[in-house]
């Protein structure tokens, strides 16, 4: 075993302290840190990703956006390539959610070849849980919406890795198909 196996422990184990209190949308409250846990897995076995700051900053993408971890916590304990990936993928939550949604279609293409990977793993483990286990609350209208959605966003990460983009492509028409769309 080499460094990176110790930098992907290290990942963990920040990353499931910091989602700690935090659970999935799903009827169950899932524990958090299974999705980033399957972002990072998604890339490796799909994607056939090895970088491994790229497979860091996947288990540690949500954490900016959603818990008190503070950009130069990532910097300190990770170094500035797995802080800039992840700040690539964090959304700025001080504009409103029509408008961040929005931002997501229009910066998808401008973004990293790493970041796009890591932003398409993302949308494959949410459309896989938007039909597996939803959140427990939302109409199918809202669901049908988010798949849509998702599919505008992909459109941007597209020509960086063909097993990724097949695993999303064959996830939403599976998705689609479940939820009546088409
Ligand atoms: P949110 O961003 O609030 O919720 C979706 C996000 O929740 C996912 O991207 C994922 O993000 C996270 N998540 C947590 N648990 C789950 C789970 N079990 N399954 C999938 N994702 C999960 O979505 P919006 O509120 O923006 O709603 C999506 C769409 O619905 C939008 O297009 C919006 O316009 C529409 N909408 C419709 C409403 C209606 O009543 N019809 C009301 C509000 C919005 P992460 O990777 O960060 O965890
Ligand atoms: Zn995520």
């Amino acid at each position: 075993m080499d460094d990176s196996t110790g930098s992907i422990l290290k990942a963990l184990r920040f990353s499931a302290k910091k989602h700690n209190d935090q659970r999935r949308k799903d009827e169950k409250a899932s524990p958090y840190i299974n999705h980033p846990i399957q972002v990072a897995e998604t890339l490796w076995s799909v994607g056939g990703v090895r970088d491994v700051n790229l497979l860091v900053a996947a288990i540690l993408h949500d954490t900016i956006e959603d818990t008190d971890t503070t950009p130069e916590e990532i910097r300190v304990e990770f170094g500035d390539e797995v802080l800039s990936l992840v700040l690539e993928v964090t959304d700025d939550k001080s504009l409103p959610k029509q408008v961040r949604k929005q931002l997501q279609i229009e910066h998808a293409p401008h973004k990293s070849d790493k970041a796009k990977l890591l932003k398409l793993s993302d949308k494959i483990n949410n459309v896989d849980d938007m039909v597996q286990s939803p959140p427990s609350t939302w109409s199918l209208e809202r669901k049908q919406e988010y798949l849509l959605w998702t599919e505008k966003v992909v459109a941007g990460l597209r020509g960086v890795n063909p097993k990724l983009e097949d695993c999303f492509d064959e996830l939403l028409a599976k998705g689609k198909h479940a939820l009546g769309l088409e």
